[in-house]
């Protein structure tokens, strides 16, 4: 199974100006499309400050989830960078993101996806307090975009292993490309225009 890391979910980055679809459907779109390959798993690292103001988003979420289709992580209760917060802060902020996962009827979460990459030992210790795994970020080799552009090998990322890492608000049709990947093996096969 190859995992796809997709971070910021629904937080409000998109390019409205070149993109006509809202927030919610921009985040179906790509959803959508690592559905089409039963070869991925669809990641939402999840912010729940800027996911609240999004309740359809929050439904479908749980909806997906529970057909199996995406497996929520926790990004953070807002995107600070936890690697440098103060400690009883940081619990704080476990605290209030575990008790929503919870509250909106979600799977607790098993990984805490670090803000900016950023990793410190005593985040990883305050994580390891909530059940969470900390896990950073190496942009260059777990890029999306990346791995599409340089038509990059795969077998490192087939074990789930190492995860492919997005933004769902960025990644145009890259997801589709990594699909077609997938079914066909090769490359070349992969759609070459945006859909956007
Ligand atoms: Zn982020």
């Amino acid at each position: 199974m190859i995992i796809v890391r997709d971070d910021d979910v629904l937080w409000g980055r998109r390019n409205h100006k070149f993109d006509p679809l809202t927030e919610v459907e921009r985040f179906k779109q790509v959803h959508e499309w690592l559905c089409q390959s039963n070869q991925i798993l669809h990641v939402p690292a999840l912010l729940v400050t800027s996911l609240q103001m999004y309740p359809d988003g929050i439904k479908y979420i749980r909806e997906r989830t529970e057909l199996g289709l995406m497996r929520p992580e926790l990004h953070g209760w807002d995107h600070s960078d936890y690697s440098i917060m103060p400690m009883e802060q940081m619990r704080q902020h476990m605290e209030l993101s575990l008790a929503w996962f919870y509250r909106v009827g979600l799977p607790r979460p098993s990984k805490l996806y670090a803000t900016f990459g950023n990793v410190s030992e005593h985040m990883k210790e305050i994580s390891n307090e909530y059940g969470l795994e900390t896990v950073g970020l190496d942009k260059k080799k777990t890029s999306l975009m990346r791995i599409c552009k340089e038509k990059r090998d795969l077998t490192m990322f087939e074990n789930g292993k190492e995860e492919i890492f997005c933004h769902w608000w960025q990644c145009r049709d890259f997801p589709l490309k990594l699909v077609r990947r997938l079914e066909t093996g090769s490359w070349e096969q992969a759609p070459t225009t945006d859909t956007q």
